[in-house]
């Protein structure tokens, strides 16, 4: 390593915590982490939010995994023992062979992390199929963006951002639905703020909490939970109907509109209203401010950014299906400042599944259903490829529990706590073989593992991330691996060739090479291309020219035009009922991401925010005795958990707020989420879920 023992380093990487993907300069001396310094990141400029900026010190936490761990039992008391690599490795290898042997190659499944890095995610999948046999691979995109992709295959062809996070400033109006963006995407919500307050650009924000995005809104909506498919069809109707659609844009550039419209017949701003709440003169107001910001002759359009209070419902893939068509209509793609974005979550995410972590697609989203791809990747690894699609990560769960599914590795993935009905999830690990977790620390989720591998995190390895926009960019190693923790791409290799494969990565430059050499989506990406502060957005030529604008003249489509998709409602499963008197939503906070295992393990943030709560209206909270502070017990279908209530305007009537995290397991939200999903995707409904609430009073 080219790290100087006892000197001032200064080295470029990549935040790990959020689709923003915000670059900077760390400054270490060994091991301490001494300032990051953000200088022109091509997705943040200069700015940071408060996790990029002091969110590093996990990377030194004491709960780091220092070595290998194995499940040992005293009588019947499980616990781990520290062991070799070679001990752990050998008996991983010993057991995935005998579970193959016995079960076959479908007995066994991957998950990718989309914290790690692109060229790890490829070679989790690599393992998966060109060293095990099987499409078992996935990566969490399951749990938040996979419908957002699927809206996007079916209506423009690639399921990525069509422009970047800096054209969403040249918008004349955003559009946000269901998406905490302050909070969730601290960054890229600047911007958008930035340009509403300085460039007149407008802004309409769809949620059902009133979070501080909403309340700096032109338009605020709050429609009832899990009817934006409704408004947003309406709109798309209302538009047509009233002969305001962007006509010479849907003659030249899509397909499909007659079916469309036929699909639209039953969304009339009269059932609009009663579905959704939204009243009909809130819906023409909303709908001139589309088409008057969409005019084909000025610069900038629309934007419609969402997220995972769109594709966490049972319709999660028809609400951005209808998000896709809505842009359509009003001509909204093609230009700067116009199109789609989905807010992807982790830091890598979008990579995770470009890189082929996925049970149906090799990397660069090329399909295991067609010969020629698959005769290609055969070709190019040398080995026979399963022609079976695999399981997903809901599905998997599914074949534990009923025997088929006997190993499961789990690559930096807290799959325990971040799966929707998380008791069900436990007891499913409890059925398998075998199970292996790579990590960095013990998460709730390694504690079912039999072996749990140390892994080192982003401060401690080269690599690339793609962030929401489709921007490859590098990191760089800032210091030496803990203690006797690995790379995870050093760490796959190890437990590839001890399964007989003969991979000899050197460096992950080779890994994208190797990626690049097979994939069009990739094709001239290299490490040199990507130096520094370089960056490239996929798709990328041979040439090395790249794609920061998705769409200029065509769609990704056969024939190069859109298709207007039509329109499907899936109504919401668990809407409150006498019972489950009140509806359940859940999100990210600021200081926390997600589950909260890399957060917990910095003590600055810990400290500011040390554990979850409860978002009670006032009204709810007076009707019901509450105080602010009251512990209380919320109860689903699936299981229960105790939380503190915080009184707070942000929601409203019997709508609660549960933050994903959690320090303490037995109450993470996710016991409380149920096991409906979204349709196309499995994607699990976790905003549909209705509790009850007891007030357990002051203890
Ligand atoms: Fe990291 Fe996202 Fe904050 Fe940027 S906005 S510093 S990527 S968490």
């Amino acid at each position: 390593s080219a790290i100087r023992e006892g000197y001032v380093e200064r080295t470029k990487t990549v935040c790990t915590y959020c689709g923003v993907g915000c670059s900077f300069d760390v400054w270490t001396k060994d091991r301490q982490i001494l300032k990051v310094e953000p200088l022109n990141g091509a997705a943040n400029g200069v700015s940071t939010c408060v996790k990029g900026k002091f969110g590093w010190d996990y990377t030194n936490s004491p709960e780091r995994l220092k070595a290998p761990l194995i499940r040992e039992h005293d009588g019947n008391q499980p616990y781990f023992r520290e062991a070799s690599w070679d001990e752990a490795l050998d008996l991983i290898a010993w057991r995935m062979n005998e579970i193959k042997a016995q079960h076959g190659p479908d007995a066994l499944a991957f998950v990718a992390s989309s914290k790690a890095t692109n060229e790890e995610a490829y070679l989790v999948q690599k393992l998966a199929r060109a060293v095990v046999g099987t499409n078992n691979v996935d990566n969490c995109s399951r749990y938040c963006q996979s419908p957002a992709t699927q809206g996007l295959w079916r209506t423009v062809g690639y399921g990525g951002d069509s422009g970047t996070i800096k054209d969403l400033e040249v918008a004349r109006l955003i559009l946000t639905v269901g998406t905490n963006t302050t909070e969730s995407h601290p960054v890229l919500a600047t911007r958008i703020k930035r340009a509403h307050k300085l460039h007149g650009q407008q802004l309409i924000v769809a949620d059902i909490r009133k979070h501080e995005l909403a309340e700096r809104a032109d338009v605020f909506l709050h429609p009832n939970p899990g009817t934006d498919f409704v408004w947003l069809s309406a709109l798309s109707k209302h538009i047509l109907d009233t002969g305001r659609a962007a006509q010479s844009f849907l003659d030249e550039h899509v397909n499909g509109l007659g079916d469309y419209r036929a699909s639209l017949q039953d969304f009339t701003l009269e059932f609009a209203e009663a579905e959704t709440g939204l009243s009909q003169d809130t819906l023409r107001q909303v709908a001139n401010m589309l088409v008057a910001a969409s005019d084909q002759t000025q610069d900038g359009g629309v934007c419609i950014c969402w997220a995972m209070g769109v594709t966490q419902q049972m319709g999660g893939s028809e609400t951005s299906t209808a998000i896709s068509n809505l842009l359509l209509v009003t001509g909204n793609y093609m230009r700067p400042g116009t199109g789609a974005y989905p807010l992807r979550g982790h830091n890598n995410v979008q990579g995770a599944s470009d890189f082929g972590a996925m049970p149906n697609m090799l990397p660069g989203y090329e399909k295991i259903s067609s010969a020629d791809t698959m005769a290609k990747w055969e070709a190019g690894w040398g080995v026979k490829l399963s022609r079976e699609k695999g399981l997903d990560n809901t599905q998997m769960i599914d074949a534990m529990l009923d025997g088929r599914l006997h190993f499961l590795y789990l690559n930096g993935e807290d799959m325990g706590l971040t799966d929707a009905n998380s008791n069900h999830a436990q007891e499913a690990f409890g059925q398998l073989s075998f199970m292996v977790v790579q990590d960095i620390t013990m998460s709730d989720t390694a504690k079912f593992a039999d072996v749990v591998l140390p892994a080192s995190p982003a401060l401690e390895k080269d690599g690339t991330f793609t962030n929401t926009e489709r921007r490859i960019q590098r990191l760089y190693q800032a210091m030496s691996p803990y203690e006797d923790s690995k790379p995870d791409w050093e760490i796959l290799q190890l437990v590839a060739n001890r399964l007989g494969a003969n991979w000899s990565y050197a460096h992950p430059s080779e890994i994208m090479l190797e990626a690049a050499s097979l994939t069009e989506l990739f094709a001239g990406v290299t490490y040199e291309r990507l130096e520094g502060y370089k960056t490239l957005c996929w798709p990328v030529q041979a040439d090395g020219s790249d794609t920061p604008l998705l769409y200029t003249e065509k769609f990704h489509t056969a024939d190069g035009k859109a298709l207007l998709y039509p329109a499907v409602y899936q109504p919401r499963a668990h809407a409150p009922t006498a019972e489950y008197d009140l509806h359940l939503n859940t999100g990210r906070m600021l200081e926390h991401f997600h589950e909260g295992n890399m957060t917990f393990h910095v003590p600055g943030i810990a400290a500011q925010v040390p554990d979850s709560f409860v978002e009670v209206s006032p009204e709810l909270a007076a009707e019901r005795g509450i105080q602010d502070g009251s512990a209380v017990r919320l109860v689903s279908s699936v299981g229960a958990v105790r939380l503190r209530a915080l009184i707070t305007e942000r929601v409203q009537g019997k709508e609660l707020y549960v933050p994903l995290n959690i320090r303490n397991a037995v109450d993470a939200v996710n016991r409380l989420t149920g096991s409906n999903k979204d349709t196309n995707t499995n994607t699990p409904a976790y905003k549909d879920t209705a509790v009850r609430l007891e007030v357990l009073g002051e203890d």
